[in-house]
């Protein structure tokens, strides 16, 4: 396969594959998206890189992201960034320049708030691995940006997560007024 590759592209995937694994995006997703590149070389890059080799933990899946329903804010401005800037459909194709901004803008918001290691808190994604996990579950209809007329937002559903699939800010926004309301008998 590679014989067919120029010079240029090679060149242009190491790149991209420093931008990535520079995030520390596990090199299994790095080589599921840059095919020029083998899986050895990946992690002798992510060695280089960072003096230390990649996690070997299992890799994030998107249902369990979503720690609770405040989490839920800050996915939905994760989610609703890489949609607008996203210049191909988020629900057909992952758009990596997109993902790389959105993630680098999250961060620097957040910089000081987000944990680099478990135990992760409600502000995600926690790091660039779940960014991708998002993406890739916005791609594949796992993650979905709905519009609630009720509150005029954006809201995150994730299926097979262990929210129902409704607007979060209005559950919470019912479940703060049920919790002030006076026993009456
Ligand atoms: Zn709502």
């Amino acid at each position: 396969m590679s014989a067919w590759y120029t010079y240029e592209d090679r060149l242009k995937d190491h790149y991209l594959a420093y931008q990535l694994l520079k995030r520390k995006l596990r090199p299994t997703f790095v080589k599921a998206h840059i095919k020029t590149i083998s899986q050895h070389e990946l992690k002798a890059m992510y060695y280089a890189i960072h003096f230390h080799g990649p996690s070997n933990g299992q890799l994030p899946l998107a249902k369990t992201i979503p720690a609770s329903r405040e989490s839920f804010l800050y996915l939905t401005l994760f989610l609703s960034i890489y949609q607008i800037t996203s210049k191909v459909n988020p629900q057909s194709r992952m758009d990596v320049p997109a993902i790389l901004f959105t993630w680098d803008y999250f961060h620097r918001s957040y910089e000081h708030l987000i944990p680099e290691e478990r135990p992760y808190g409600k502000i995600r994604p926690a790091n660039f691995n779940e960014a991708w996990v998002l993406a890739q579950g916005m791609r594949e209809g796992q993650v979905v940006l709905k519009y609630c007329p009720r509150c005029r937002h954006n809201y995150a559903v994730f299926y097979e997560s262990k929210f129902r699939p409704v607007c979060q800010f209005c559950e919470l926004a019912d479940a703060n007024v049920n919790s002030f309301r006076p026993n009456t008998p």
